[in-house]
Order: C-alpha cells, then sequence, then structure tokens
C-alpha cells in the first residue's frame, strides 16, 4: 500500500449529507477529500448517493413524467384538449429519467472540482487513529489520515425475510425506478413515502397498485384531516391502500414467462392473499453501515443500526462526526444537508447549527402532501392549546384556474403567543409553500405576522395568507 495521504477533512459518502459536508469544508479552506464507492448504471463511480442516483432526483423525474401523461387522460379535456390514442413509451420516459440522474450526479463531481476537493472512488472504512482505507474500483488500497473524518455513508432498503429482492419479482426503489414494460397488478407493502410515490407512478402508466400497509391509520405522521383528504384523492385515482394489512409470506409462483407474485397477509377479516405481476417492497430504511467501522474505532452503533452521535453530530471519539441517514432523525436528503453543513463548519470554528424543528416534511404524490413543525395530534398528546386557521384551494382562483382545486393550507398557533407551531398542506404545488412555514417558524413568527405579510394575487400562496388570517377568524375569502 502507498504512503498514507494527509487530509484536514476526509468525508466518507458522497451523498447529499456528505457531498454538503465536503463542499463546505472546501470552501473554508480545508483540505478535503470525499470517498464514495456507488457506480452508475453505466458502470462509472456516481456521486450523489441514493439521492441523485436512485432516490430523489430520478423518482421525481418519473413522477413528472407519469403525470403528465395522467393529466393528459385525465385533466386535459377539462382545458378543451382532447387527444386520441395517447401512449406512453416507458423505454424513453426512464431514458429521459437516466440523463437527469447523470446531469446531476456529474454535477456533484464538477463541484468537488472546481473546490478542489479530492474524491477517492471505492469503499472506505474508518480505523483508530482517523485512518481511512479505501478500496478503490480498480484493485488497488489508498490510506487517507485526516484530524477529522465525517462519516455520512447512507442508508438501505429494509429487506423483508420473506421477501427477498430478486430485481425481477421483488424489487426495491431502485428496481421501481427501472421497470421496462408496465406491470399489469403492481403490490407495494408500505403505504409510506416510497410506496405513495412509486405508487403513484405505475398508477398513472396503467398499473393496478394494490399497496398493504401494516399500520392500521393511514400516513399517521401527517396530520390527520391531511392524511384523511389525501387518502381520498388517492382512492379516486384508483390506488387501492389496505390497511392494518400484515404479509406473512410472498411467494413466486407459476413457470416460465407466467410467474406471479403471491402474497399472503392477515387483515381484519383474516388471511387473505394477493397476486400480483411485481411487488415493491417499500418498509423503510435502515442505517448503512456494514464495513464502515474497523473494531477499534470507539466509534458506537445502536440497536437500530445507527452512528451514535450528540446534538451536533459528533459521535464521541475525537475528530470523528457522523451525518445523514446513518444517524438519528428523519431520513431526509434536506436533513443531511443541513448536518453536513453544520459539521463541516463547526470543524472550522464556526458556530454551526440545525433546527430540527423546521425540517419540512414533503410527499410528492398528486395532491401534493407537505408540512413542518407540530400536529394537532402531537399538540393534543403534549397538552400545549393551540388555535388553527384553515383554508381550501377550491377558493383560491388560481388553483381552480389550473384544474387544481383539491386540498387545504392549515395553520397551527400557539393559543396565547400565536406564535406559528406547525403547518400542514396538501394539494398542488405545496412542496413549495410548505417553506413559508419552515420561515415564519425559523423567525419565530405568528399567524399574525404571517397574515399581515403582502401574498400575490392570483397565487396559490393565498391560501397560506388566508390560513394565517382565518386563526384569528378574519380569513377574507370564507365565512369564519
Ligand atoms: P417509510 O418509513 O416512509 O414507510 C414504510 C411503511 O411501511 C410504514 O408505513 C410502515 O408501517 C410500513 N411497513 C413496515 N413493515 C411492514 C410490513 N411488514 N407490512 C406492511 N407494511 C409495513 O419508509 P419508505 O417509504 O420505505 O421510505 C424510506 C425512507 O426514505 C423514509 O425515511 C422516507 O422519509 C425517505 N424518503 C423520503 C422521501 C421524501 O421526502 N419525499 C421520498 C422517498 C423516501
Amino acid at each position: 500500500m502507498s504512503e498514507v495521504q494527509q487530509f484536514d477533512v476526509i468525508v466518507i459518502g458522497g451523498g447529499p449529507a456528505g457531498y454538503h459536508a465536503t463542499i463546505r469544508a472546501a470552501q473554508l479552506g480545508l483540505k478535503t477529500a470525499c470517498v464514495d464507492a456507488a457506480l452508475g448504471k453505466d458502470g462509472k463511480p456516481a456521486l450523489g448517493g441514493t439521492c441523485l442516483r436512485v432516490g430523489c432526483i430520478p423518482s421525481k423525474a418519473l413522477l413528472d413524467s407519469s403525470r403528465q401523461f395522467w393529466n393528459l387522460g385525465h385533466i386535459f379535456g377539462e382545458h378543451g384538449i382532447t387527444t386520441k390514442d395517447a401512449k406512453m413509451d416507458i423505454p424513453t420516459m426512464i431514458a429521459r429519467k437516466d440523463k437527469i440522474v447523470k446531469q446531476f450526479t456529474g454535477g456533484i463531481a464538477a463541484l468537488f472540482k472546481a473546490n478542489k476537493v479530492s474524491p477517492f472512488y471505492g469503499f472506505g472504512t474508518l480505523h483508530r487513529g482517523n485512518v481511512v482505507t479505501v478500496k478503490q474500483h480498480d484493485g488497488t488500497e489508498v490510506s487517507l489520515k485526516a484530524a477529522n473524518v465525517i462519516l455520512a455513508a447512507g442508508s438501505d432498503s429494509i429487506e423483508l425475510p420473506f421477501a427477498k429482492f430478486d430485481g425481477e419479482y421483488i424489487i426495491d426503489n431502485v428496481g421501481a425506478l427501472d421497470i421496462e414494460t408496465v406491470p399489469e397488478r403492481l403490490g407495494v407493502i408500505g403505504a409510506g413515502v416510497i410506496g405513495l410515490e412509486l405508487g403513484s407512478v405505475w398508477n398513472r402508466l396503467g398499473s393496478k397498485v394494490t399497496i398493504l400497509e401494516a399500520m392500521p391509520s393511514f400516513l399517521a405522521a401527517a396530520d390527520g384531516e391531511v392524511s384523511k383528504l389525501a387518502a381520498r384523492e388517492f382512492k379516486k385515482q384508483g390506488l387501492d391502500i389496505q390497511l392494518g394489512a400484515k404479509v406473512s409470506n410472498v411467494e413466486i409462483v407459476g413457470k416460465g414467462k407466467k410467474k406471479e407474485v403471491k402474497l399472503t397477509y392477515t387483515d381484519a377479516k383474516g388471511e387473505q392473499t394477493l397476486v400480483v405481476d411485481k411487488l415493491l417492497v417499500a418498509v423503510g430504511r435502515r442505517a448503512a453501515t456494514k464495513g464502515l467501522l474497523a473494531d477499534d474505532t470507539g466509534v458506537k452503533v445502536n440497536e437500530r443500526g445507527q452512528i451514535e452521535v450528540d446534538d451536533h453530530c459528533h459521535t464521541g471519539v475525537n475528530g470523528v462526526w457522523a451525518v445523514g441517514d446513518c444517524v438519528r432523525g428523519p431520513m431526509l436528503a434536506h436533513k443531511g444537508f443541513e448536518e453536513g453543513i453544520e459539521v463541516a463548519e463547526l470543524i472550522a470554528g464556526l458556530p454551526g447549527h440545525v433546527n430540527y424543528d423546521t425540517i419540512p416534511w414533503i410527499i410528492y404524490t398528486e395532491p401534493e402532501i407537505a408540512w413542518v413543525g407540530k400536529t394537532e395530534e402531537q399538540l393534543k398528546a403534549d397538552g400545549v392549546a393551540y388555535k388553527t386557521g384553515t383554508f381550501p384551494f377550491a377558493a383560491i382562483g388560481r388553483a381552480v384556474a389550473m384544474a387544481e382545486p383539491a386540498g387545504f393550507v392549515k395553520v397551527i398557533a400557539d393559543a396565547e403567543t400565536d406564535r406559528v407551531l406547525g403547518m400542514h398542506l396538501v394539494g398542488a404545488l405545496v412542496s413549495e409553500l410548505v417553506h413559508e412555514g419552515v420561515l415564519t417558524m425559523e423567525f419565530s413568527g405568528s399567524a399574525d405576522d404571517l397574515a399581515r405579510i403582502c401574498h400575490a394575487h392570483p397565487t396559490m400562496s393565498e391560501a397560506v395568507h388566508d390560513a394565517a388570517m382565518a386563526v384569528a377568524k378574519r380569513a377574507i375569502h370564507k365565512v369564519n
């Protein structure tokens, strides 16, 4: 092995958390290396992690393609646009998605170059004394050392013991991004974020999608009224979501080209079976720490496989930090972004900080679902007195003009101080609107502050404005 190469910072993992940490550290004048093992579909190194390669970006590409197709058949008619025999060319859709992925993964490599970051393409392992060994794709091994090492190894799909991924009949989110022909029947285990987003994609393209969810309630983390409205809209679109459905067995049945996937599950009515052509298993993700830590590092991993860290992402071992999906907290790319920047700034002696109370959640279905802060259910459980203001998109001129009247905005404020405690949205473009709530909460603003901010007319954001006014029962466009 060649001699040890010295850096100020080594980041293991070039996903959202890792590449943010890397670029910020380099901006701050630190000599930075980033180690990443991932390869793209073309077999070449691809930075950007799950998010860019097989997560956020490719799924949004497919969500958008499938939405255009769905709208053509379901919404365009309302505008007076009709077309005969509209067809979806799936390979073209997939190729477009792959092109977008390549553009963005290549973009990170270009940013590394511009920031004078040293990338190492291979699998990194941390050893005692902040030494990182990298097994590179060409078979060679290099050794690196730095005062600070940031672990940003990300997460992997959880595999059910009775439904092992085979890439053809039983797939995870990665497989669901590359299906070349629309399956007649698609089964999904898990009505979480991935199940709903990717289930929506294939439903819009013509699959009969059945989602089996073990929990008795739908989207329990979201505001109750939001999940109720979303469930109603998904049902209208043809998504069959079965709650309280615990899958106990999955087998591939049939021979040759006629193979099917048979699921056995139990719900309130007893044992049931479901036969589908493909099965997407989306039951959550687990921190990817296998092989990351040599035995003698002193870094602790908890029973869920997550690296243990304090409130500032420090592992307790001198100069070793961990960020993103491999530590506690929501598995969201933007949570990782913030932690990556925080740690780079702390290493450089700046006051890095993440406000976990204002991290937005977004589910990119139709309608979109988004929220920040507490739900009414959480506040009730915590015994906090609150007031709410809601406003429907059906009363917003822009939403109706866009033929997107479904959904509403709800603002929750402290009963006494009026400080905004949460904002919950369901409807078109709410992935953008939720940031009004984030901003207000970040500045400790009140519902009245939000109500007194001028919002342009006609825009979707007027629903936020009127919902904030509705907190004090003075919304203009509805009876309070
Ligand atoms: P998830 O945790 O969102 O949902 C998993 C669902 O599967 C849960 O509702 C759970 O009750 C259910 N489940 C678990 N075991 C089951 C079983 N045996 N039978 C039936 N149901 C079962 O997980 P996910 O959808 O796999 O997503 C993984 C992670 O990726 C999440 O943390 C998510 O936040 C993140 N992600 C986020 C976005 C986004 O922000 N838009 C998009 C994709 C993924």
